[in-house]
């Protein structure tokens, strides 16, 4: 189950590092979770307002998750 698999990861990211995440409704800095063509983050690091994270409806699992939340939050890979 995808939502779960974001919790499962924002959990690993809070118990393993400082950062914090609030489930919201959409307002001020936020990521919008997604079932969309593929993983992605539209952004490497937190940007104004609305950022956006990809997950496969297939092809995705709690470690993509982890993966593309390392992206919002700054991480970047060759
Ligand atoms: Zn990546």
């Amino acid at each position: 189950m995808l939502k779960q698999n974001v919790y499962d990861a924002i959990q690993e990211w809070e118990t393993k590092t400082s950062l914090r995440f609030i489930e919201g409704t959409g307002y001020g800095d936020y990521i919008e979770f997604f079932h969309g063509d593929g993983n992605y983050s539209n952004s490497i690091g937190r940007k104004d307002g609305k950022q956006v994270i990809s997950l496969s409806e297939t092809g995705s699992n709690t470690g993509t998750a982890i993966h593309e939340i390392g992206h919002a939050v700054g991480l970047i890979h060759e």
